[in-house]
């Protein structure tokens, strides 16, 4: 058995965009800055790609800058913004990715002064915090994810942005996990800056971008040869970008049925689990990603869950990707109140559109199974 709910640390690449880079990873194909056939070919697709990344989010295509992915995309807007820029306050959630906490520590080193905005314990940004953090005045920047990758927790963003306007700072948004699985709207929204990765919506892994306004100055992290308007330096990833393009236009389309698939699915996992002893749902009362269930069995540690289930073939996470094997507590949960062990307990299950009813029920028995084994051992060894 095999089973893969893992789809918030990457998703599998779909046959069709794969099918639509194809073409570009194999033969003859140009350059997209040459000026033959070739080159104006390889011109084209970059160019469609963008107009299906930008219509995903209701963009302009020339408001797209292509790079190697949703860190890169961050780290982009983050120090993008603020190098080159006099030193001032920059407010980053305490809930961000990796990819976001990264650079804003990095420009601390630099000068600028970092502040976190809390979070309440379901997840959310306190909006009140957040208010009178820009009431003090000198903020240049706020970066505030659209949804958490670990809780699935969907933030205010809107609102977020307006409060950072007012207040003369610019708004970055990492929209990483929430693309694909929300309607999103980069006018609407608000935002100067939002971040994008293919592979979490069923893309290749390398590839992202960052949608922004054009009245927004940016310092280039890669000089080069002017590719991406000067931003972004160095031949493109074209069969990536075409793969990205792809996978946006059938995001688009699809997502809404894929969302609805995902939260049976999540809905059936969380109802199946309920009656696990010592059981909490983490952000349950928050507006939450359909696809997304994060929880706790008290006593238990989350890494060791994640192995259990993986000898059962059932892939799973403690919480992010990226610090998984780190033995460290999950920051999203200590950030919302919780001491280290509730956030050392931490399982999360992310659901895709290749799951099945199955997979639900499948990952509900082996979580049971374990619980119960571990219930007759610590009965026998007297504990
Ligand atoms: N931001 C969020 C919220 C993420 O979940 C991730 C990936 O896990 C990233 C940024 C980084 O994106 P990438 O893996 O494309 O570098």
């Amino acid at each position: 058995m095999s089973i893969y709910l893992d789809h918030n640390a990457t998703s599998p690449l779909d046959a069709r965009a794969l099918e639509a880079m194809h073409p570009w990873l194999t033969g003859v194909h140009g350059n997209p800055a040459s000026v033959h056939r070739y080159g104006r070919a390889a011109h084209a697709a970059l160019e469609v790609a963008r107009a299906q990344v930008a219509a995903l989010v209701n963009a302009q295509p020339a408001q797209v800058v292509f790079t190697g992915g949703g860190t890169e995309a961050d780290n982009l807007a983050l120090k993008g913004v603020c190098s080159g820029a006099p030193s001032g306050r920059l407010l980053v959630g305490s809930l961000e990715h990796s990819a976001v906490l990264g650079p804003a520590e990095a420009l601390a080193k630099q000068g600028w002064k970092l502040e976190y905005i809390p979070a309440d314990g379901e997840g959310r940004y306190d909006a009140e915090a957040y208010g009178r953090m820009l009431q003090q005045g000198g903020v240049k920047l706020v970066s505030a994810m659209l949804a958490n990758n670990e809780t699935g927790a969907i933030q205010d963003v809107k609102h977020m942005a307006a409060s950072a306007h007012a207040a003369g700072a610019l708004l970055h948004c990492d929209a990483v996990q929430a693309a694909g699985k929300l309607p999103l709207d980069f006018t609407d929204l608000g935002a100067d800056l939002m971040t994008l990765s293919a592979h979490k919506l069923n893309g290749p892994r390398g590839v992202g971008a960052l949608i922004m306004n054009r009245r927004v100055m940016l310092t280039p992290l890669v000089d080069g040869g002017g590719q991406e308007r000067g931003l972004r330096g160095g031949t493109e990833n074209l069969a990536g970008i075409v793969g990205f393009g792809r996978a946006a236009e059938l995001a688009k389309s699809e997502s809404n049925d894929r969302m609805a698939h995902a939260r049976a699915l999540r809905d059936r996992a969380e109802a199946g689990i309920a009656g696990l002893p010592g059981l909490r749902i983490f952000a349950a009362g928050a507006e939450r990603l359909a696809n997304t269930l994060q929880f706790g069995i008290a006593g238990l540690d989350g890494e060791w869950l994640v192995m259990e289930l993986d000898k059962r073939g059932i892939a799973v996470s403690s919480g992010s990707a990226c610090h998984s094997g780190s033995g460290e507590p999950s920051h999203v949960l200590t950030a919302m109140g919780f001491d280290a062990a509730t956030a050392k307990g931490a399982l999360r299950v992310s659901f895709g559109a290749g799951n099945t009813g199955q997979d639900a029920d499948a990952v509900c028995a082996a979580l049971k199974e374990i619980v119960g084994s571990l219930g007759k051992r610590v009965a026998a060894v007297g504990w």
